[in-house]
């Protein structure tokens, strides 16, 4: 059995959703082995998102997760003020946990948002995973590219390039790595949580499963960029044209 790619996409409603939602799902299209995890932040399920990913073909599974209201972003604060995903990252972590067997099921988990770009040969470098893997990402704090730095001797992970304190454990976005299925099974306290210092996910996630020596350089020992932390620009609609879901 070929092993299956676990892509978490948390997703809230904002005007660009769909587009948003649409872009993702058509990359994932050309990944015949992943199974796309959608967790809306909301009270219940959408007909716009529970469309979307029928629509798509492709193997999906679709959770909610509300963002407590104490922990969301108000319109004008900056986005560094909260953290974001958070429940919704978590609850899909649960469902892998409640439905898959350790042993039996063998695959990725790699944590997709919805407002990133893909490459698809990013997908063909997950499989080479055996524990954690990592590789670059493009346009991300303050950087064309944070990266981890490989020893040139040993060829392993020595530290990291990154325009947001470089002195992290592990100064990866959560675009930058994927996991192990096994590794997410036999570690259930693994979780993401309000109470890190902003900023602090990817280390504090990361410190579950592994250490920086052992982590897997991937993209050709972190020498491409197979993705961008993009963000997509809020649109100004002055006026909604009734009869269409955009
Ligand atoms: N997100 C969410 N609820 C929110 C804000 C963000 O579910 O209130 C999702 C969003 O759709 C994305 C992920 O969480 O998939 C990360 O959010 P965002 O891209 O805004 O964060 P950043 O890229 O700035 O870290
Ligand atoms: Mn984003």
């Amino acid at each position: 059995d070929i092993p299956i790619i676990y892509v978490i996409t948390p997703t809230y409603y904002r005007y660009v959703q769909k587009a948003e939602l649409t872009r993702i799902s058509q990359t994932l299209m050309l990944v015949p082995n992943a199974h796309w995890v959608v967790i809306e932040d909301s009270e219940e399920r959408t007909k716009l998102v529970s469309n979307l990913i029928s629509d798509s073909g492709l193997k999906t599974t679709h959770l909610v997760a509300k963002t407590p209201p104490f922990e969301k972003l108000k319109a004008k604060d900056p986005r560094w003020k909260r953290h974001r995903g958070v429940e919704q990252r978590n609850k899909a972590l649960s469902w892998l946990r409640d439905n898959l067997q350790l042993g039996k099921d063998k695959g990725f988990v790699y944590f997709m948002d919805d407002d990133n770009a893909y490459n698809v040969k990013l997908f063909s470098e997950i499989m080479k995973i055996k524990k954690v893997g990592v590789w670059p990402v493009g346009l991300v704090g303050g950087f064309n590219v944070e990266t981890p730095v490989l020893d040139p001797g040993t060829g392993k992970v020595n530290g990291y390039k990154s325009g947001w304190k470089p002195n992290r454990p592990f100064a990866i976005d959560m675009a930058g790595f994927a996991i192990n299925l096994d590794l997410i099974l036999e570690n259930a306290k693994a979780n993401f949580s309000y109470k890190m210092e902003k900023g602090f996910q990817e280390s504090q996630f990361l410190s579950y499963f592994t250490t920086k020596e052992n982590l897997e350089p991937l993209a050709d020992n972190c020498t491409k960029v197979y993705v961008w932390h993009t963000r997509t620009e809020k649109p100004v609609v002055k006026s909604e044209v009734s009869g269409y879901e955009v």
